[in-house]
């Protein structure tokens, strides 16, 4: 038993709690989680505990079910419950086959293996969510439209407002489980709402994001109200989308600054974007990975009329109509340079977006991938020829286009390892298959009147 371990058990005894959840993550991303009690946690820690994977979303064949989640004791939290008792905590787990390897289908191993290869060249990767959701008053099953919890809008403050008390009270029970905020406020949208964490390393950062969103849905219940992580609700306004700002350090070094250079950016940083950029493509139906997911991409009809969203593949120095954004620098901050890739949205498999956009950023620095031009203009109020001229490719237009050019890439082939891979892309064609088959309430409404 390492410390860690004899951490947690004295932890549970001293503060009596009674359950022990152990959570892992499905390949879509679900978070699943099974409680035991205290005293069976001691074997858990030698052995891990079994459960029946081919009942987990993408986790195994029915012939090689059996497998063993393993509790990490480093992600150990008193998880507080909406009534105010204490008596659970929670530990993510890595998953394992019966012969002790590591289990290819769980997407915590994905990143771990993307992240150590990464180590291999002296890099560790941090990530920082802008995380954008809507809070509704209701939760319609027949496919209306739901009713947004206010009208505010960008930065709104009102007294007495649900948002502003579900955002303080949010914040409070995601410090509670040692996840730093750094902003929360209203976002453009009526009822959406935007929290920004502090930087973490790609690992921590995704199991915060696990733990974000459960943490946001149960709050917003607390306060009478429903949190959606749905990339695009609503046809006339804004999706949530989760910018993610990325760096790599060597060390307690930025590997992503040079103080010499007009923007700031070291050769690695310049050469991360460009593998962002060659691959943007190919990486996108796992940073978005729904059906609704490109509703949010492209869903304002014309490109000028697109809200912050990114559609085409280019970067730009504090330019919010690229896909890659380089903010601006604050002098003497040194450590903050980072590139925003703004694609991917809250619903994705956090595990599996980290694995996907490091290795085609890795992939840039490997191959020394040479950075094109960064777009100056807004480049949603470009023409189509304009755009041809400066080489900016399009983001795919919906699922199967992100499917199509998935399935030819080996760098996310890699990134996910073979099974996930294939799962995924029948999971997703299969999502594709039902979405083409459906007659929408657009086909109704233009086609009876008229044919
Ligand atoms: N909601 C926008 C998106 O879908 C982002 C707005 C912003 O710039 O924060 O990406
Ligand atoms: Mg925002
Ligand atoms: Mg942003």
């Amino acid at each position: 038993m390492d410390r860690q371990q004899e951490f947690v058990l004295r932890t549970i005894e001293e503060r009596n709690i009674r359950f022990v959840r152990l959570w892992f993550t499905d390949v879509l991303g679900t978070l699943k989680s099974v409680a035991v009690a205290p005293a069976e946690l001691d074997g858990a820690f030698e052995e891990g505990i079994g459960f029946d994977g081919s009942a987990i979303e993408g986790f195994s064949r029915a012939s090689e079910s059996d497998m063993i989640a393993h509790p990490d004791p480093a992600t150990f939290q008193i998880l507080p419950q909406n009534d105010g008792t204490t008596d659970s905590a929670r530990m993510f787990c890595d998953i394992q086959m019966p012969d002790g390897s590591p289990s290819w289908a769980d997407p915590r191993y994905v990143l771990r293996r993307a992240l150590s290869r990464a180590a291999e060249r002296g890099f560790t990767f941090y990530t920082h969510p802008e995380i954008e959701f809507f809070l509704l008053k209701n939760r319609p099953s027949d496919g209306s439209e739901p009713l947004p919890i206010d009208n505010g809008g960008y930065f709104d403050m009102t007294s007495h407002d649900v948002a502003h008390d579900f955002r303080r009270a949010a914040v409070g029970a995601l410090e509670g489980l040692g996840i730093s905020v750094e902003f929360s406020h209203h976002e453009v949208a009526p009822g959406q709402q935007e929290i920004d964490l502090r930087y973490a390393d790609a690992l921590s950062m995704a199991d915060n994001l696990m733990t974000f969103r459960h943490v946001i849905k149960e709050v917003a219940i607390a306060h009478g109200a429903h949190a959606t992580f749905m990339p695009k609700p609503f046809k006339h306004q804004p999706g949530s989308g989760m910018h993610t700002h990325l760096s790599l350090f060597e060390g307690d070094q930025n590997a992503f600054h040079d103080p010499d250079d007009p923007l700031n950016l070291s050769k690695t940083a310049r050469a991360f974007i460009a593998g962002l950029l060659v691959h943007a493509r190919e990486i996108t139906a796992v940073t978005n990975q729904w059906v609704n997911s490109y509703k949010r991409l492209w869903g304002f009809g014309s490109p000028g009329s697109i809200v912050e969203a990114p559609t085409f593949v280019c970067w730009g120095h504090a330019n919010r109509s690229a896909l890659v954004r380089v903010p601006r620098y604050k002098p003497g901050k040194a450590n903050s340079t980072r590139v925003e890739l703004r694609s991917p949205d809250t619903a994705c498999n956090p595990y599996l977006a980290f694995a996907v956009i490091l290795t085609a950023g890795m992939k840039g620095i490997e191959a020394g991938y040479e950075l094109p031009p960064g777009a100056e203009d807004d480049v949603w109020s470009l023409s189509d020829v304009e755009r041809r001229a400066l080489g900016y490719d399009e983001l795919p237009h919906n699922l199967n286009d992100a499917l199509q050019t998935m399935q030819d890439s080996e760098l996310v082939a890699e990134a996910l390892g073979e099974h996930v891979f294939d799962f995924f892309l029948r999971n997703k064609r299969e999502e594709w298959m039902e979405y083409r088959a459906e007659v929408s309430p657009f086909e109704l409404r233009r086609y009876l009147p008229m044919l």
